[in-house]
């Protein structure tokens, strides 16, 4: 239990202590982790440090009150629907993350149906069993039931099996630009037709790619269309504190026109405060972000990113070629991007990405099939060469039999037998005593994880799954 201090401390103490709590973080400003850090460099930080703290008090909820971040925020959106081939009808607005942009196509195709098809009732959506989490959140919060559809395999979603998913209760269909765990392109203009063929809404995911496929399309890559120039798309979302090298609390989220949009709008005119009118999930709207992600598109202008997309690419290019040289390593399947899966048919690449942490790199861990996920940024340019020859030496390791694997395999298999027959409210316990098997500390994540994922990507019962791993949440923030 830690109480309110009773006095204040003093700032300095205050900081270090900050400082000092930043020990165990992963080591992003090293180039050291593969995702949740988008490091563009420190020149780039210093313009975003500046913009954000011009306008860290400002409150974008009341746009009247803020003629300044209206103004950026409109510019914004116009600049990032101008890349990804919006006309002069499309419209957006700014929000949070990824995840909030979602929230929003999916809250607004929900209304869009209920003002014109109003015979659903029971509105569902149809996607690819790629297509980010969000959408399994935005379909918990508004009652949309989620068909997801199997993948193609190199990853793409099937065009015939999800045009055959849609029932006459569909309001959406959603395709990746690209996909988070193997960083492919969906099929989208495929797909947008078969949505319009349906008269059925289609969203491009675009959060990971919005901000880099386009430059990666002028710099000479081939890269699918995926954007507004797509007749059936009605919807993009982008993140700005992706591939933007935006602040955190950056995305766009893009409809093809205005009646799409006010769909989104919510407004209540009957309170004592006034009429209340907002854009999207937030109140509060923070200043900082939007001041500073329309501060870093000016800094950098076309120019700009298309030299950061360069710098991307090239490392892109190294580190597949170097992983693909790896023996019994390989990058699943051929994406467009900067983003990909580290897998193997002949190596564990749990125990791989073991053999990673302890040599100081951070990648997240993916399942179906097994694979590590390695999303490049800028600065990783500097580290591919020190990585490509640690992942060497991490494969090495990987294929030699030990004690530890074959107790993790004897582990994996009981526990599977065991999840089969013991009743349901077992597994949940089961949380701990895995995380102390394979060694975590108490106030961390595990250092050895091998034997967990292993574990987590067979249990035959994804519900008890579920159960675990908010379990495990619980536990690491109480
Ligand atoms: C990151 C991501 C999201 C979610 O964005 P957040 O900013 O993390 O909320 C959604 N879709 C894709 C494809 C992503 O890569």
């Amino acid at each position: 239990m830690t109480p309110l201090p009773t006095q204040g401390r003093s700032k300095t103490e205050v900081l270090d202590t900050m400082q000092a709590a930043r020990d165990k973080d992963v080591r992003w400003r090293e180039g050291r982790v593969f995702s949740l850090v988008f490091n563009a460099g420190d020149e780039v930080s210093d313009v975003l440090k500046d913009a954000y703290t011009l306008f860290f008090s400002e409150n974008g909820l009341n746009p009247t009150a803020f003629p300044s971040l209206k103004k950026f925020e409109t510019e914004v959106v116009a600049m990032v629907a101008a890349l990804l081939g919006g006309d002069a009808n499309a419209v957006g607005n700014m929000t949070t993350g990824g995840t909030e942009s979602l929230l929003m196509a999916v809250l607004t195709a929900r209304e869009y149906a209920r003002a014109v098809k109003s015979h659903i009732t029971a509105p569902d959506m149809v996607l690819p069993a790629s297509a980010h989490p969000a959408f399994e959140k935005a379909a918990h919060y508004f009652g949309v039931k989620s068909i997801r559809v199997p993948v193609r395999a190199d990853f793409r979603a099937d065009v015939a099996a999800m045009e055959q998913a849609i029932t006459p209760n569909t309001i959406l269909m959603v395709g990746s630009a690209p996909s988070y765990p193997q960083g492919v392109v969906d099929p989208i203009r495929e797909l947008a037709q078969a949505a319009l063929r349906h008269n059925v809404l289609f969203h491009t995911d675009a959060c990971v790619g919005g901000m880099l496929l386009p430059f990666v399309r002028k710099l000479g890559y081939p890269v699918p269309d995926f954007d507004f120039s797509i007749p059936g798309v009605t919807s993009i979302s982008a993140d700005l504190h992706k591939y933007g090298y935006a602040a955190k609390g950056a995305s766009v989220i893009l409809y093809r026109n205005s009646d799409l949009r006010r769909h989104q709008y919510f407004a209540y005119t009957d309170w004592s405060g006034g009429i209340y009118v907002s854009p999207s999930m937030t109140g509060t709207r923070p200043g900082g972000p939007i001041a500073a992600a329309w501060a870093l598109l000016n800094y950098l202008g076309e120019a700009g990113y298309l030299k950061l997309t360069d710098q991307v690419m090239q490392t892109v290019i190294k580190l597949r070629d170097g992983i693909n040289a790896i023996d019994g390593l390989r990058v699943l399947s051929d994406p467009e991007m900067s983003v990909m899966a580290i897998g193997s048919e002949s190596l564990d690449v749990y125990e791989v990405g073991d053999e990673l942490t302890a040599r100081g790199w951070h990648l997240d861990r993916q399942q179906f099939p097994p694979s590590l996920h390695l999303t490049v940024s800028p600065y990783h340019a500097t580290v591919a060469d020190a990585f490509l020859g640690d992942l060497g030496e991490a494969a090495a390791k990987a294929r030699k039999p030990t004690l530890r694997k074959v107790t993790n395999r004897v582990m994996v298999k009981a526990a599977n037998v065991a999840a089969k027959t013991l009743p349901e409210k077992w597994v949940s316990r089961l949380t701990s005593k895995t995380s102390s098997l394979v060694g975590a500390s108490g106030d961390g994540l595990p250092q050895r994880s091998a034997a967990m994922y292993g574990l987590i990507g067979t249990l035959p019962n994804r519900g008890d799954l579920r159960e675990m791993v908010i379990d495990l949440l619980d536990q690491l923030t109480k």
